[in-house]
């Protein structure tokens, strides 16, 4: 693995995993279009996927006790290797009692072609879900999912189905593209799913 290759990386009180750069969509929003690392970290463009074991070797020099949380995020869909990332998450679960969480852009049952929300039971303790829009056409031209229509509302199931097996399911949508009553319905949304809402800055 080159030096340069950043497969961890800290931002504020967590430590955050960079397994992929794949994703199904491609947000107008998205830092990667925007900027070549974020929080002062090396790149985050990957020259190839880091194996398992060097996921758990880079996790492994972080002092865990240190952080607050382990965040599945980094430049691209962490579901789009969820075999590697549980396998991740069990040998964290294992060494640690900090809480996971996987940012993620809920499609991960059209990815993975099957439910994967009772995979996560025990291993992941947050589940962040990019809503981003208040219908399926705006989500669409939005986030320009590669499955494309069906999209919007595969996401949402995902998110009900997440509520049974992990503790906190959280839902969000980016402050600088929505405008305070799509806030409101967004949080309706998200309540109506068993989910809680957060705005977030446009950066995190
Ligand atoms: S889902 Fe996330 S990684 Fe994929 S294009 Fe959108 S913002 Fe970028």
């Amino acid at each position: 693995m080159k030096k340069d290759m950043t497969v961890t990386y800290q931002v504020k009180n967590g430590i955050y995993v960079n397994m992929t750069n794949r994703c199904p969509c491609a947000c107008a929003f998205c830092l990667r279009q925007n900027a070549d690392g974020v929080y002062g970290s090396n790149s985050l463009w990957l020259q190839r996927e880091p194996t398992v074991e060097e996921v758990c070797r880079s996790i492994a020099a972080w002092d865990l006790s240190q952080y607050e949380e382990l965040v599945f995020c980094g430049y691209g869909e962490p579901t789009e290797r969820l075999d590697d990332l549980l396998k991740v998450a069990k040998f964290v679960k294992a060494r640690s009692p900090i809480p996971i969480r996987i940012n993620t852009n809920g499609l991960s049952d059209l990815i993975n072609g099957r439910p994967t929300a009772p995979e996560l039971e025990d291993l992941i303790d947050t589940v962040s879900i990019s809503l981003n829009a208040t219908n399926a056409e705006d989500y669409e031209s939005l986030c320009r999912p590669k499955f494309g229509p069906g999209s919007y509302d595969a996401m949402l199931a995902f998110t009900r189905s997440c509520v049974p097996y992990v503790p906190n399911v959280v839902m969000t949508v980016v402050d600088v593209v929505t405008s305070k009553e799509e806030q409101e319905k967004s949080r309706r949304i998200a309540e109506g799913l068993g989910a809680k809402l957060r705005v977030r800055p446009y950066e995190s």
